[in-house]
């Protein structure tokens, strides 16, 4: 496990930007309407709000699907889901120091974009959760070529570095789990 590492609260106000940015480009590209987007029923949390086991190494975030029971409801099938995108504050800020032509901002917003694609594929069943590897594989490849397409026309400081960046992605990708 890396050292745990903290944004710092600046880097915390951007986070907050770019997270707010990702969701009008995801909502614009998927036209969603208002009502759609808050029934997307997620949350993005840093470092510091992650319990022990929605910590990973070596990753930039990973998604964790949870049930919401709604109150006086006892039937499983009556629970929400509620996907939290854990932002993996120590592996982001590792990244950004071995690549110094990455921009804080411009890489969250990458980050916070891809996780919200996902969101959105699982949400419109156009892809299972629990999936094989092979389909986990082919699944991030699409989630990054939209990530791309959403992403590419824009003129934002420092996102032609981050599309570079992510044009030699080959690690595997990150987890994506239902405790
Ligand atoms: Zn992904």
């Amino acid at each position: 496990m890396d050292q745990l590492r903290y944004f710092t609260p600046h880097q915390l106000e951007m986070v907050t930007s770019a997270a707010a940015m990702a969701e009008e480009l995801v909502s614009n590209f998927y036209k969603l309407s208002s009502s759609q987007l808050r029934r997307l029923n997620y949350d993005i949390k840093t470092l510091a709000d992650l319990s022990p086991m929605e910590i990973v190494s070596g990753h930039f975030a990973q998604i964790l699907k949870y049930k919401l029971k709604k109150r006086d409801v006892l039937r499983e099938t009556e629970a929400e889901d509620f996907y939290k995108i854990c932002l993996q504050d120590h592996s982001i800020l590792t990244a950004l120091e071995a690549h110094p032509d990455l921009q804080f901002q411009s890489f969250l917003l990458y980050i916070v974009c891809h996780e919200l694609i996902h969101v959105v594929r699982f949400r419109r069943f156009l892809q299972q959760f629990q999936a094989s590897a092979a389909e986990r594989i082919a699944e991030e490849q699409r989630v990054h070529a939209k990530t791309n397409e959403i992403l590419s026309n824009l003129s934002i400081d420092g996102i032609a570095e981050v599309l570079k960046f992510y044009e030699n992605w080959r690690d595997p990708p990150h987890p994506i789990e239902q405790p």
